[in-house]
């Protein structure tokens, strides 16, 4: 028998309340995200609703010419005449109102009550100008369209106002012939593009946010990725600093020596600069834990890692390499001024004592230094240094030995 598996659903995520998009409205139901939508589309709402405006207004002015060929100056002709150039102006002077308060553009309503106070003006046609009645019907038809389509604000603002057209062209065809099939030809093609443009600019809307919401997840997705990768790097430093620091003294560890090596060898090499190597050693350094304890030669070793922090700096590098044995490079030094380095830090390390309790206690250390010859890598470099220091050891400790060249070493006898 074998158990159930949970199935796994169809992966649709439920919108939360606030990201739902109102059905008939076109918009965002929680109010700020509706007003966060708006604002991002200022730029773009704003410079379709000023061109808009502006060719509006040039359509008014330029239709002053058929109106004169057709009527000549007449009343009817200046009644029209005036109702154009007013209008014309408001919508210019929108124009300007909207480039200095842009917030104005994003709640439709100027647009919206600017439509309402021009759709008259073509109410008054059918009356004043009866013989162009289909063209004023297909002028008022594009009207209406362009309110859903070609400056696309809010169908709960374009609506209202399509339906006031629709009525107003009907009622203006209606008072102005006794033809049925006029009537109601003109109420079917002016309520048309109103059905028309709503349905495609709700589907707009609401197409409109969907990509806004995806936008705004792709952002956060990408911000937490940011976050993610800042977090992992400053991880990676740290392990880095840990994989090359030793926890005692804080100084570099035997990797971090090796790769710092690898570096200032090749580049000694390529300038022809010397490089040489000390290794030091503390002087009967068993004692000191034995007198003091473990903790004792622990505070003694970080003592004498502060002394080199502080000691060698810039290109000098100063290791731990062992458990009380150090190792300091210093590129472009030769032998002899590498030997006189450190023999100033052996003098001052043993004028240097360390309090352990109450007790000062003072340690030596004996030094081998060694310098790079051509080729040479870490551990033959070291392996002189270790030579030379063990010769310390042998002819009394605290003080500094010189490596012999490799070829010296070497040779028999
Ligand atoms: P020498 O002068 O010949 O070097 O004598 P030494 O007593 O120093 O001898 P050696 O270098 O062989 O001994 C090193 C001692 O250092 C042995 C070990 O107990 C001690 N030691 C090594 N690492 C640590 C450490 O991390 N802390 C402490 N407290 N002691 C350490
Ligand atoms: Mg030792
Ligand atoms: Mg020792």
């Amino acid at each position: 028998m074998w158990a159930a598996m949970p199935s796994a659903g169809p992966q649709t995520r439920a919108l939360p309340p606030s990201e739902r998009v109102s059905p008939l409205r076109g918009e965002f139901v929680d109010a700020a995200l509706e007003q966060a939508f708006r604002e991002s589309t200022l730029p773009r709402v704003l410079s379709e609703q000023r061109t808009g405006l502006v060719l509006w207004a040039a359509l008014m002015i330029v239709f002053v010419v058929p109106d004169y060929v057709a009527l000549g100056a007449v009343p009817n002709f200046w009644i029209l005449a005036v109702y154009r150039a007013v209008f014309a102006l408001m919508l210019l002077a929108t124009v300007q109102v909207l480039g200095r308060r842009p917030a104005l553009a994003l709640r439709g309503h100027v647009l919206m009550g600017l439509a309402l106070l021009g759709y008259p003006f073509f109410f008054l046609l059918y009356g004043l100008r009866p013989e162009i009645r289909s063209f004023n019907t297909g002028a008022i038809m594009v009207i209406q369209l362009m309110l859903f389509l070609f400056v696309p604000v809010r169908v709960t603002l374009a609506a209202p106002v399509a339906l006031f057209g629709a009525v107003g062209a009907t009622l203006g065809v209606w008072l102005t012939t006794t033809e049925v099939f006029v009537k109601v030809g003109t109420a079917f093609l002016v309520a048309l593009p109103a059905v028309l443009g709503y349905a495609a600019a709700l589907r707009q809307q609401k197409t409109e946010r969907q990509e806004y919401l995806l936008r705004r997840q792709l952002q956060e997705a990408n911000r937490e990725l940011q976050d993610e990768v800042a977090r992992r790097v400053a991880l990676q430093d740290e392990l880095e600093r840990h994989a090359s620091t030793d926890v005692l003294t804080g100084l570099p560890n035997r990797r971090a020596l090796g790769e710092r090596f690898a570096t200032e060898s090749v580049r000694a090499q390529r300038r022809s600069e010397p490089l040489s190597l000390a290794l030091m050693d503390l002087d009967h350094f068993k004692r000191v834990n034995d007198t003091h304890g473990h903790a004792g030669g622990d505070a003694v070793l970080r003592a004498l890692g502060a002394m080199c922090l502080r000691s060698f700096r810039g290109a000098d590098m100063a290791a731990r390499v062992g458990g009380e044995e150090f190792a300091v490079m210093l590129p472009d030094a030769k032998l002899e001024s590498a030997a006189s380095v450190m023999q100033r830090f052996i003098d001052q390390l043993a004028a240097t004592p360390t309090m352990i309790g109450d007790q000062a206690v003072a340690v030596t250390a004996t030094v081998g230094v060694a310098q790079q010859q051509a080729g040479e890598d870490l551990i033959a470099l070291m392996a002189r240094a270790d030579a030379a220091l063990y010769a310390g050891k042998q002819a009394g400790r605290n003080r500094v030995v010189l490596a012999l060249p490799a070829s010296a070493a070497s040779a028999p006898g």
